[in-house]
């Protein structure tokens, strides 16, 4: 939706009809991206504009909306969801202030002006629109923005918040590093919640009506589904300058919310905005350099939450202890599994080549709303995840020394139900869950017993 154009001093443009196949730029490899690209560069305009100015009156067919921090000028009528965002803006400030560990005192001069357009028309006849700015949904440059209306209240509101960041970042803290960062910094503090006038910034959707015409969380269920994952470090490199590609925003925004709310990765993660101020390559150097000790679990994290991302993820119930297993021994092994949890070790190690009977019998909760629903291992088939009955049991087998950036093994889960022979092909530890998607392990109670022997 967003894309850079070819001027180098032009900060971002935004295209509502710029979806493009990504064919073409993900090595695929079980699904996954791997390779290297460029990275973008971005700079800075002081492009001035002779119109308007404090006090003046505005343009015919434009009103002015002014608030401390921005001054919006439309064509728009009087709406209250409109004439509000002035307020909202400065309310952002603040809370860009907070992220980027600013101080809100020593950046109270800052003032942003934008201009929210039903019709270029008027914008072009008060020179309010410069000439070489490209196509575009939403444009920042310097300490202006331009936005073309939205149908959608939430993702008007969106793109002004985007573009402001853009602004916030490149005006009070010196940059926006390289593409992914920039775009992906912009996007996750663009996504809100307003409720009963509040704005909250940096806002994990729970449920898709609250950000209607959004639409990154289905960016990536849609590329994970059809073998379209990116990887980290692919989404790293890419430069995405003159692409239309609304894919690409949806990944950067997964790559920064999961790295800014997953709790392993969250404090590194907000150092980076420290760095924006160096070139693309040291920022990515740097950004290899604080994750080096724990690449390849990154890695696989982020596999797992591109796998299961839903509105409402809970990284904490959806958080993996990857425990080596040992070897069974001849009388078999009982072992629980907690029915609020994603993958849980087993502690029991299979060996390649040989066959392990599960059997699973208890009774868990799956949900508590509308009322408390009891399930079994065989799962209820009156509601079903990823195609499988709700709360039935699933096994995996990770190998215990992974190949890093290779598929994690828990992205191939096997249906046990109440009990399943398996033929094990490579080695590894027995992972166990149930199956519930990433937003609903909270309302889960209660195990399940799961009694491994081998052979079939
Ligand atoms: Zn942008």
């Amino acid at each position: 939706m967003e894309a850079l154009g070819s001027d180098r001093d032009r900060m971002m443009g935004y295209y509502d009809n710029g979806c493009v196949a990504m064919t073409g730029w993900l090595g695929n490899l079980h699904g996954w991206a791997i390779g290297c690209v460029s990275a973008a560069i971005f700079g800075r305009c002081a492009i001035v504009l002779a119109q308007d100015s404090a006090g003046t009156e505005p343009p015919a067919g434009i009103r002015q909306l002014a608030s401390k921090h921005l001054a919006l000028y439309t064509d728009l009528p009087s709406q209250p969801e409109i004439d509000a965002l002035p307020t909202l803006f400065d309310q952002a400030f603040g809370q860009w202030c907070a992220y980027f560990g600013v101080d809100e005192q020593q950046h109270v001069d800052w003032h942003v002006r934008a201009y929210l357009m039903k019709t270029r028309e008027p914008f072009q006849a008060a020179g309010l629109l410069p000439a070489d700015l490209p196509n575009f949904n939403g444009y920042a440059r310097g300490d202006q923005i331009w936005l073309r209306d939205q149908t959608s209240v939430y993702y008007r509101r969106h793109l002004l918040l985007h573009e402001g960041t853009h602004s916030f970042m490149l005006s009070r803290i010196g940059g926006m590093g390289p593409s992914w960062f920039a775009e992906g910094m912009a996007e996750l503090l663009a996504t809100h919640r307003l409720e009963d006038g509040k704005l909250t910034l940096n806002y994990f959707p729970r449920q898709r009506d609250e950000v209607p015409k959004l639409g990154r969380i289905e960016i990536v269920q849609t590329g994970y589904a059809s073998h379209r994952a990116v990887s980290l470090a692919k989404l790293f490199a890419y430069d995405h300058r003159g692409q239309q590609e609304n894919q690409w925003y949806g990944w950067c925004w997964a790559a920064a919310a999961f790295l800014d709310s997953h709790p392993r990765y969250r404090a590194r993660f907000r150092q980076l905005h420290k760095l924006v101020g160096d070139s693309d390559d040291h920022f990515n150097q740097q950004v290899m350099k604080i994750f080096v000790d724990d690449w390849t679990r990154l890695n696989e994290d982020w596999q797992l939450f591109v796998a299961n991302l839903d509105y409402g993820y809970d990284f904490q119930k959806m958080d993996v202890e990857f425990t080596a297993g040992e070897p069974l021994g001849d009388g078999g092994q009982a072992i629980s599994v907690a029915a609020d949890r994603s993958w849980q070790s087993s502690g029991v190690r299979l060996e390649a080549g040989q066959s392990y009977r599960l059997r699973a019998l208890g009774r868990y909760q799956v949900a508590s709303e509308p009322r408390t629903w009891w399930c079994e291992p065989g799962g209820v088939t009156i509601r079903y995840y990823h195609g499988q009955p709700l709360g039935i049991l699933l096994a995996a087998v990770r190998a215990d020394d992974p190949i890093p950036q290779s598929p994690s093994g828990l992205l191939k889960p096997i249906v046990v139900g109440l009990g399943a022979t398996l033929k094990i092909e490579q080695a590894g530890t027995l992972y166990l869950r149930i199956n519930d998607s990433a937003d609903s392990l909270g309302d889960n109670a209660g195990s399940l017993t799961v009694k491994i022997t081998r052979g079939s």
